[in-house]
């Protein structure tokens, strides 16, 4: 869908460029594209809470208060920064990051988890991995990424329309943006080794038996996850 998203741009600033020809629509466009990144992020804790709010396990969450307390404690975190929210129901087909989820930024991050993770013979180490992606700002780096590169991007390619005709801007915007998009899942990727890694040294094996359950989705060069096979061969090493 992001693929989709990209090309759309692309699209709409080379029919859009020439037209306009000058760099300052490139700059007040980009930074209305950047703002709407930011927006996005800032709203992502509220809306995935409130996507599960009605299916809410607050007794699971209160079962884990002193365990979560204590694996935030581990990573230098508080529940402050990042709180647990569990949610009734089977594990997630949607979030290809198996049975969890890591959403917001700065001190105002939270963790989905779904029930049948939390209850399961993998939670430490699903939960551990999601607390790597949350101490790291992985979601604020990727994101940051997307903005500043609207911002730079669109900025430029306004200019060049000063000069240029929709297909010459088309011909460089559509590798400008996929590259980025490339750019940014080969960043994704090496996150969830990160974070496979913090879990693997604090509860080995857990998040290989956890993989290993799970059909391997394989991999697409602008995925966010690297395939589960990969992800294991890590592990091990
Ligand atoms: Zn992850």
């Amino acid at each position: 869908m992001e693929l989709w998203r990209e090309l759309g741009v692309a699209l709409a600033v080379s029919l859009w460029a020439p037209y306009s020809g000058n760099w300052l629509s490139g700059l007040i466009l980009g930074g209305l594209l950047f703002a709407l990144v930011l927006l996005r992020l800032q709203q992502s804790r509220r809306i995935f809470i409130r996507s599960v709010a009605k299916g809410r396990r607050p007794d699971l969450e209160k079962a884990w208060e002193a365990t979560w307390r204590r694996m935030l404690q581990q990573a230098g975190l508080t529940p402050d920064h990042c709180q647990l929210v569990v949610y009734n129901g089977v594990e997630s087909k949607k979030h290809q990051d198996f049975r969890g989820l890591c959403c917001g930024y700065g001190r105002n991050q939270a963790i989905l988890v779904s029930s049948q993770t939390l209850q399961g013979p993998y939670a430490l180490g699903v939960l551990a991995h999601e607390i790597a992606h949350a101490k790291g700002q992985h979601v604020l780096k990727n994101q940051a990424l997307l903005a500043g590169a609207y911002l730079f991007g669109v900025t430029m390619l306004f200019a060049l329309g000063s000069h240029w005709d929709n297909f010459e801007v088309l011909a460089v915007a559509v590798p400008y943006f996929l590259g980025m998009e490339s750019l940014r899942s080969q960043l994704q990727k090496h996150f969830e080794f990160v974070a496979d890694r913090y879990s693997e040294d604090r509860y080995p094996g857990q998040l290989r038996r956890a993989l290993n359950q799970y059909t391997d989705p394989g991999e697409r060069w602008f995925d966010s996850h690297p395939s589960n096979q990969r992800r294991i061969r890590r592990l091990a090493q």
